[in-house]
Order: structure tokens, then sequence, then C-alpha cells
């Protein structure tokens, strides 16, 4: 119930404006991870695609800076762009599952879930040739059963403690970029999106725009930019 409870806040606030205070304690309530501290520099990391411009872009303005990032892709747009999906992984990015579906996983009985995780499992393995272990739920947000399932299945989940909130249809470059490296340190998960099909229309050109600024800030603090999957 508890559980339940908690999640629900953390849906509710998502969709309104306190998210940030609310998120960390529901993570900590639920033991999911917000950080990487096995890691020895930053997890950049990209939701919600692949997406047939803001994919090959963000791909380019990564190569630019040989920086390494973490791709937690969505079953349904794997299967609209396939070789996108086997692109991201052949750049040497790792690959984490974000559902088949990007629809809240507390609108879904645990049935629905555990179909919906199979399925996404399936589409992105046979498209990157990978068999990922890392998983982000949409929104951010878990229900209980879907965790146990996920724990269950020998995945790890994986929240954020850095965002650049580059979703939003008002966030510019430098907002983005100025959230997404506050305080940056050794061990931090960066949230953002190469692609707009759950966000505010073309968020992936202002967020492509900012990660010259978000490389630049990791290397004047001297954190190199790794996969989310090197942690151990
Ligand atoms: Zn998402």
């Amino acid at each position: 119930m508890r559980r339940d409870l908690l999640a629900g806040v953390a849906a509710a606030a998502w969709f309104g404006l306190a998210a940030a205070p609310v998120v960390p304690p529901v993570a900590a309530a639920f033991r999911i991870p917000r950080t990487l501290p096995g890691l020895s520099g930053v997890a950049l990391t990209f939701d919600d695609g692949p997406h047939r411009q803001g994919t090959p872009a963000t791909l380019e303005a990564l190569r630019a800076q040989r920086a390494v990032a973490t791709f937690f892709l969505v079953g349904e747009q794997v299967e609209r762009h396939r070789t996108l999906a086997a692109e991201i992984v052949a750049a040497g990015h790792a690959i984490g599952v974000h559902g088949y579906r990007h629809t809240l996983l507390l609108r879904r009985s645990p049935g629905a879930v555990r179909d919906d995780l199979r399925r996404a499992l399936d589409v992105i393995g046979s498209a990157t040739g990978t068999e990922p272990s890392l998983y982000r739920p949409p929104y951010g947000v878990f229900s209980g059963p879907a965790l146990l399932h996920v724990r269950r299945l020998g995945w790890r989940p994986l929240l954020w403690s850095r965002w650049g909130r580059d979703w939003e249809a008002g966030a510019t470059p430098e907002g983005i970029a100025a959230r997404a490296t506050r305080e940056l340190g050794s061990g931090d998960v960066v949230l953002l999106h190469d692609a707009d099909h759950y966000s505010s229309a073309d968020s992936w050109r202002r967020t492509v725009a900012a990660l010259p600024l978000v490389l630049e800030a990791a290397a004047a603090a001297e954190l190199p930019l790794v996969a989310a999957s090197q942690s151990t």
C-alpha cells in the first residue's frame, strides 16, 4: 500500500512542477539507484528514441567529443527505426530498456507490464544484437509489481541524479546544459532525450544544441563520459 501510495505521489508530482523534491525520496524508498557510485565519470543517458533525426544528430554530437552514453530505447520506436538502434550500438554506446510502449506503469496491470517488457526486450535485442540489462520506466515512475518483475529479470533499474528538463517547450540549450551539469560529480546520471515522440515538438534540437555545452562542462570538471553499464 505504502509503495503504491509513494509511486502515486511521484506520478502526480511528475506532471506538476514538484517532481524534483519528490522523486529522490521515492527512489530511496524503492531502493532505485539515481547515481552510480562505482562509475569513474558521468553517465549521460538519452531516453525515448530512436528518432529519425534526433538520434543521428545526438550520435554526431557525441562522436565529435568521443563521448560515450547510454540510450534507453522504446520498443515501438525501435520497430520503426531498427537501423538507427543498431547504429547506436555500432557507435559504442550502451543500450537500456525504456519499455515497449511509453505509458505510465501505474495505469497497467502486472500482466500487461510483463508483456510490455518481454516485447521491448525482443524488439530491442533483435535490432541491436545486445541483451540490455538496464531499465528505466516511462516518466521514471515505477509500480511495485513492475519493480519486482524487473528485479526478477535481473535487470538493473536506474533513474537519474541530474536532468536538463529538455522535454519542456520553453527549454533553451543554455538552460538545459546548466541544469544538467549543476554541481556535476563522478557517479552522476544525467537525463536527456534524443527524441520528441513523447515531449514538446523538436525538443531534441534543443538537446543537441545543449550537448557541446554539457560535454564542455564535464571536460572542465575532468569527468569522463562513460556508459551506465560500465558501473558494477
Ligand atoms: Zn521517456
